[in-house]
């Protein structure tokens, strides 16, 4: 990684934004200050959407789609324009992601992978699958004909996250875009740059105006608007549970619209005595917890480690905790950055100190550090000893936190491990191969890693159980969230 470009980026100021509605850049009516979380100094500010900001959106979305510009083109040219913003997402990638990190906090390394890294691999994968995809002929009866019709579904309403909004607005806006629709982004008022910025590069790339609108705001305001708004036809969501519950309230209370989550979790990753390595499975433990310091929808914040390997496991656990270097996250060396915001760092200082209330035993970590710097870090923290009832086992923390628990038995893994109202990922440690099948089918999640954990790409889905959501991103499963079906029926 080229440390003086880093540097000269860096450097330079970052523009107050506006909003992105149909083609060009307004003001908003009220301004937020961004505030980055590696110093705590004001970075630059972002526009604060009103309701009539949204429906403004809304509207230039649905012009847009109604022309047909978009939405009727040949899906040869859809894909011509969604390779180009592919491309260019990968000749700016340093550019996008030292803003997204300056913003958010997620160290450099991990962020110029995930997040430019990812979006440029999933404008690509939608862009190829458009003109690849067909319709149906039903086998119906001799003399008359079914076919079935994929249609876009309209306006798109997409509410994105902070810990990874580049790659999380990928995962919506690149299938969306696939099929047709228009969008209205809101992204986290935590960190919207990337996805400003981004908006900026698909208008460049010839996506016509008024498809992409990207308003930024806060949650209750933008968020509610686009939520309760009569005129968006679909709404997909990453966040909490929280907010997931009140979107579907939104559109029972509207137009009943589709709300598709992918929500929160608290993962269970189970280290077997018979692992091949449990160096190794550690090692890795330890990043799936620890890297953007826990702030990772599928992070491992639930250890399960057979008793009679558990104090190994902790002693290496508590080394590579110890080992990690957190700090400013645009240094490529680091391996953790900050906690996205002040807010955030004291939800997590509010679940350590309930941990150690609840009488779970402190390994590692538990503080803030690096005062100093005026950023929010937060040190890798350990506890075991976490009983099934504490909050550290029942509640996402979304920080740098990983709750050990012991078991004896492979049923009692699998009953700790289902023991949650979650259901996102896990992650099975063994070198038995008919246990690793076992435990696949019994842990009730969207992913079940074995021998590794986060592993993935854009070709699988990705998406909760239970209440860590519904529907799917990634994969050409996605796509089914924007499109209708449509039947002809004909009578020969
Ligand atoms: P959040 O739910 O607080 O916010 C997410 C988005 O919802 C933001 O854009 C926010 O402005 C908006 N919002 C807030 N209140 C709203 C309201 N009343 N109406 C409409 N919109 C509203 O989530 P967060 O703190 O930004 O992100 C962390 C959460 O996201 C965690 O729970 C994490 O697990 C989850 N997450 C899930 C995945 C996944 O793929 N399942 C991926 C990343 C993050």
């Amino acid at each position: 990684m080229d440390k003086a470009r880093i540097d000269a980026l860096v450097a330079q100021t970052v523009p107050p934004q506006g909003l992105f509605i149909g083609g060009a850049w307004h003001e908003g009516t009220a301004r937020m200050a961004v505030t980055s979380p590696i110093d705590g100094r004001a970075l630059t500010t972002i526009a604060d959407a009103s309701e009539a900001d949204v429906d403004r959106a809304v509207k230039a979305a649905r012009a847009a789609y109604a022309s047909g510009r978009w939405s009727r083109a040949a899906p040869a040219e859809r894909k011509k324009v969604l390779m180009r913003i592919a491309e260019t997402i990968e000749a700016r990638a340093l550019e996008l992601a030292v803003l997204g990190v300056r913003d958010n906090g997620t160290e450099i390394a991990m962020a110029l992978k995930a997040e430019p890294g990812s979006a440029a691999a999933t404008f690509r994968y939608y862009a190829e699958a458009i003109d690849k995809l067909s319709g149906e002929i039903a086998p119906t009866a001799p003399g008359t004909l079914g076919l079935v019709h994929r249609e876009p579904v309209g306006v798109v309403g997409a509410i994105v996250p902070w810990n990874f909004p580049l790659m999380i607005g990928a995962w919506k806006l690149a299938p969306a875009l696939a099929a047709g629709n228009s969008v209205v982004l809101k992204p986290s008022e935590v960190a919207s740059l990337s996805l400003l910025k981004l908006a900026e590069i698909c208008a460049e790339c010839g996506l016509p105006e008024g498809v992409l609108n990207v308003v930024t705001g806060q949650g209750a305001v933008a968020g509610q608007a686009l939520g309760l708004h009569m005129d968006v036809d679909v709404l997909v969501f990453t966040g909490s549970g929280g907010v997931g519950r009140r979107l579907l309230e939104y559109a029972a209370r509207s137009n009943l619209k589709r709300v598709y989550l992918e929500l929160g979790g608290k993962s269970p990753n189970v280290i077997f005595s018979d692992a091949p390595d449990l160096a190794q499975a550690a090692a890795v433990s330890a990043a799936g917890i620890f890297r953007n310091s826990g702030q990772v929808c599928v992070a491992a914040s639930r250890l399960l480690v057979e008793r009679k390997v558990q104090e190994e496991v902790t002693e290496l656990l508590a080394r590579a905790a110890e080992g990690m270097r957190v700090g400013n996250p645009l240094d490529p060396e680091t391996q953790a950055g900050a906690i996205a915001s002040e807010a955030q760092l004291a939800r997590v200082q509010g679940f350590v100190d309930s941990a150690t209330q609840e009488g779970a035993r402190l390994v590692t970590g538990g503080q803030r550090i690096l005062q100093e710097t005026g950023g929010s870090f937060f040190a890798p923290t350990i506890f075991d000893g976490v009983a099934p009832r504490h909050r550290l086992s029942r509640e996402e923390v979304f920080g740098p936190v990983l709750a050990i628990t012991p078991f004896d038995t492979e049923e009692e893994a699998v009953a700790l491990a289902n023991d949650t109202d979650y259901g996102l990922a896990a992650a099975v440690w063994t070198g038995n191969l008919s246990r690793a099948h076992r435990m696949v089918s019994a842990i009730d999640a969207g992913v079940v890693h074995v021998n590794t954990y986060g592993g993935s790409d854009g070709t699988v889905p990705l998406g909760g159980h239970k209440q860590s959501g519904n529907g799917y991103d990634k994969s050409l499963h996605a796509l089914n969230k924007y499109v209708n079906l449509k039947t002809a029926w004909i009578q020969l």
